[in-house]
């Protein structure tokens, strides 16, 4: 590394280290490195307009403050109910429904076998949906792009590399195991759900527990019992130390939309004629996915966040695109979506959704308001049908 003058910060320090980096890679490589033009040492200053993290993390930051809004919302309407109209009213934020995704997928079951929209519960379906669309497109962008858990754990392993100054990775040979652990979470949410006959779908969304189904699942975290804060401070921990623990090992969401992603026509894709071989795109994907040995990423750990994109020093080299990018350094001819662009059709699958539920009044469940002051007060009691 080059000696530093004083003044020098420790970002400039890093920064030099990358730029050593690149330039003992490219000195290396047969390949003539084109840097991608406005970068800095490989890298798009965080403000650029062309640098994806910038729309993912706004993107991240929106999502959250929707959901806390929504949260608080749901928190004060069920509140009214519970002491019988003595707090103040607040509207129910349909957007709570995204939180049912067992409903969700009932109502899916449903809506195929019968070709009609439930009454109880449709935006938690259509949500689900949306985020199937999504990962058919984008791959699993909707793990690292919107989904709150994902922010969190993104954040508590950000927070756990600073304090410990590394993340830790599990071997290969009990990773791989674990990975299989969201399956089979996965897989016993599908064999309670896929063989319910219609009856009994209908039969649970329309029993008391199942009205108000949004109503236990804020219990569930209010009333939180010992062994499920144990297990919450225990994920919370050990995501301190592995990065996105509970999306990794354990959401069984995230693989579903895995499933669905491998159809996905955008990937990750990898120039050969450009690269140098610096091994950047490997170093910064939080999914640890051997980008730099790959043509294309195809796996369903790929969560589209576009670290490797932003990483990668040479110009056109990794794209997340339809086609293969191909050509001599600095001639590529395919392009890559940039991060707005993401962040865009994100946002076109979602409001257009929310958009579409809300003109065919599928966005609300509109239950007489009897129903609410009758089941809410005494929601704790209401036990699985
Ligand atoms: S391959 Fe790239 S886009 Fe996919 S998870 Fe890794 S860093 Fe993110
Ligand atoms: S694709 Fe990966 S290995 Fe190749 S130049 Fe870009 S960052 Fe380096």
């Amino acid at each position: 590394m080059k000696n530093l003058p004083q003044h020098q910060s420790e970002s400039d320090v890093h920064a030099l280290c990358s730029t050593d980096d690149i330039e003992q890679a490219a000195s290396r490589s047969r390949i003539r490195l084109v840097r991608r033009p406005g970068t800095i040492a490989g890298k798009l200053p965080w403000n650029d307009v062309r640098n994806g993290k910038l729309w993912r993390h706004g993107t991240q930051l929106i999502l959250v403050l929707m959901n806390v809004y929504i949260c608080t919302t749901f928190y004060f309407w069920v509140r009214f109910y519970e002491t019988g109209g003595a707090t103040a009213y607040v509207s129910r934020p349909a957007g709570i429904e995204g939180w049912l995704p067992i409903a969700g997928l009932m109502n899916l079951k449903y809506t195929l076998e019968t070709w009609n929209i439930p009454p109880i519960h449709a935006a938690s379906m259509l949500l689900l949906l949306a985020f199937l669309l999504m990962a058919l497109l984008l791959k699993k962008a909707f793990c690292s792009w919107l989904c709150p858990v994902g922010t969190l754990s993104e954040m508590l392993g950000k927070l756990g590399k600073k304090l410990f100054g590394q993340t830790f990775f599990p071997p290969r040979w009990l990773d791989i195991p674990l990975r299989s652990l969201k399956y089979l979470l996965l897989g016993f949410f599908l064999y309670l759900v896929v063989p319910m006959p219609i009856e009994a779908i209908q039969a649970f969304l329309m029993s008391p527990y199942g009205l108000i189904a949004d109503v236990k699942m804020l219990n569930f975290f209010r009333f939180i019992g010992e062994t499920t804060l144990i297990s919450v401070i225990v994920l919370a921990f050990g995501s301190l130390f592995i990065q996105n623990l509970w999306c990794r090992y354990l959401c069984p969401y995230g693989a579903l939309l895995g499933l669905f992603s491998l159809l996905s026509p955008f990937k990750i894709r990898r120039n050969p004629e450009s690269c140098i071989d610096c091994g950047k795109c490997a170093k910064a994907c939080p999914s640890r996915i051997p980008v730099d040995r790959l043509i294309q990423v195809r796996t369903v750990e790929c969560t589209a966040c576009m670290s490797c994109v932003e990483s990668c020093p040479a110009k056109d080299t990794l794209v997340f695109s339809i086609a293969k990018p191909t050509g001599a350094p600095g001639q590529t001819r395919t392009r890559g979506v940039s991060g707005m662009v993401v962040a865009l059709l994100l946002t076109l699958i979602l409001g257009g959704t929310i958009g579409y539920a809300k003109y065919a009044g599928h966005w609300e469940t509109n239950l007489p308001e009897q129903f609410y002051y009758r089941l809410i007060p005494g929601s704790q009691m209401l036990s699985h049908p």
